[in-house]
């Protein structure tokens, strides 16, 4: 699952991103694709401002809310998934279903991987007249290196 991308790979993702701006008649500016490399190339859950800091280097100039902008373009697209676990709202690269589990005391986020069933919380939305889109299961607690330091 997560691991550092081949080339072949990271280019096989770009010309995804690629055709999905294209087909939604967006733009292909290189903002976009450096900003979808570097969600790609973290490979974990990030905010918009550590994209922002990353980016900088490659796009002098950009700033928070295009970045923010852009994260949420790459998730309407489908390349990333927007998680609210919390805290500050994070980007996860992984868009694939999978709960979380952060930490109360260090904000640290890990991907839990167990089966999902979110159709009855959907259902169950549903029937309260709600437009469900999306269900997420967030376990809260302290994770192993806050639990030992007290
Ligand atoms: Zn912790
Ligand atoms: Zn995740």
């Amino acid at each position: 699952m997560k691991g550092t991308q081949t080339p072949a790979e990271e280019s096989a993702a770009e010309a995804r991103l690629v055709a999905a701006l294209r087909e939604r008649g967006q733009r292909v500016t290189s903002q976009r694709l450096v900003i979808g490399r570097l969600l790609r190339e973290l490979d974990r859950h990030v905010t918009a401002e550590e994209v922002l800091r990353r980016a900088s280097e490659q796009l002098p100039g950009v700033s928070l809310p295009t970045v923010y902008a852009t994260l949420d373009l790459l998730t309407e697209l489908g390349e990333a998934r927007r998680v609210s676990v919390g805290g500050p709202v994070l980007y996860d690269p992984r868009v694939e279903d999978h709960a979380h589990v952060r930490c109360r005391e260090c904000g640290r986020v890990e991907d839990l991987d167990v089966p999902l069933d979110a159709g009855r919380a959907l259902g169950a939305a549903r029937a309260a007249g709600f437009a469900p889109e999306t269900a997420e299961l967030v376990v809260e607690g302290r994770c192993a290196a806050c639990a030992a330091a007290g």
